[in-house]
């Protein structure tokens, strides 16, 4: 890649961001589409996040991803969101828009279409399908957000059922909007302890089970919040958010109960790809994108 005074920024802000896949991912396809444009990693401190918000316009930046631990805190220094992310209330994409006498900052959050999309590839259907959420941080959100508006009967479990209490809280208003793909009856959002999972997994049939804890990743990497020996529902699909390794102990038990599942990769994949689209208008090369992570 040759920079210039005219190549286009664009780039990823979090802290830390040495971890991110998505400046590979991202490099690679603005490789593959010939633009002059480059894709950078910068780490921002919490207490900077403001000053490095403002920055990116003088700068020149067409826009950035956000990453942990800023995605909630963003908000605050933006102009706009779109209607995903005001629900979710987190930003993980950042489009600087040019007017001609000032520009201004739009919010997007790509995570839950992300999720939707891969779901769709891999030929899952969730409109009417009971979806268990373990975990209830910030793509827990952007999870039950998606499965929620695409017609899932979701159950958000967490240690901290507050945390849980706290989504149902957020989202319910969003899921009696016209906004929603399909309407399903009876309830579509409710929070349990996780502790109660082996009661839940008695009464769902054929569910979704999404992995939206670290538990698999890094440190973790050996743990899984499926407690050992603890039966699969016949028919489960477990989707698995973590995605630097390829099976992770949750897929590793699920599969040896006879379900399908998918880790986190094709997700990563695809809102980085959604991200492409909103900064450049043009369609990614998705096997430039995937081929630069697996
Ligand atoms: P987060 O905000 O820190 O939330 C983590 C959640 O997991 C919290 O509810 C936390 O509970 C829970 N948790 C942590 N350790 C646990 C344990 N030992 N047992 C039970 N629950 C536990 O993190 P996040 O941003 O939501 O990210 C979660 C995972 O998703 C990460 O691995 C991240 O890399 C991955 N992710 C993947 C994609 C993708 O594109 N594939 C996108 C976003 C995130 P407490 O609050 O009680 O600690």
């Amino acid at each position: 890649m040759k920079l210039s005074g005219k190549t286009q920024l664009i780039g990823i802000i979090g802290w830390p961001v040495d971890h991110s896949f998505s400046p590979a991912m991202q490099n690679a396809a603005l490789e593959a589409a010939g633009l002059d444009w480059a894709y950078v990693p910068l780490p921002v401190q919490p207490e900077h996040l403001g000053s490095a918000v403002r920055g990116l316009s003088s700068l020149g930046f067409r826009g950035v991803n956000v990453t942990i631990p800023h995605k909630q805190e963003v908000l605050q220094h933006l102009d706009e969101l779109d209607a995903d992310a005001n629900a979710i209330g987190a930003v993980n994409t950042i489009v600087i828009e040019q007017g001609t006498e000032r520009s201004w900052l739009v919010g997007y959050n790509t995570d839950s279409s992300g999720l939707l999309a891969d779901l769709m590839n891999l030929g899952v259907d969730v409109a009417g399908r009971d979806c268990l959420v373990l975990g209830a941080g910030g793509a827990a959100r952007a999870v039950a957000y998606g499965l929620a508006i695409t017609g899932g009967r979701i159950q958000v479990l967490a240690r901290r059922v507050d945390q849980a209490r706290q989504i149902v809280k957020i989202l319910l208003p969003y899921l009696t909007t016209a906004r929603l793909h399909y309407r399903p009856t009876g309830t579509r959002l409710s929070a349990r302890p996780l502790s109660e999972l082996r009661d839940v997994v008695y009464n769902v049939s054929a569910p979704i089970i999404v992995n939206s804890t670290p538990l698999g990743m890094g440190p973790q990497l050996a743990g899984s919040v499926w407690p050992d020996r603890m039966p699969f529902p016949k028919g489960a699909f477990v989707y698995d958010l973590v995605y630097n390794t390829p099976q992770t102990k949750l897929m590793r038990q699920a599969e040896a109960a006879g379900c399908h599942t998918a880790n986190g990769l094709g997700m990563l994949i695809q809102q980085g790809a959604l991200a492409f689209q909103l900064w450049t208008g043009e369609e990614p090369d998705l096997e430039a994108m995937s081929a630069a992570v697996s």
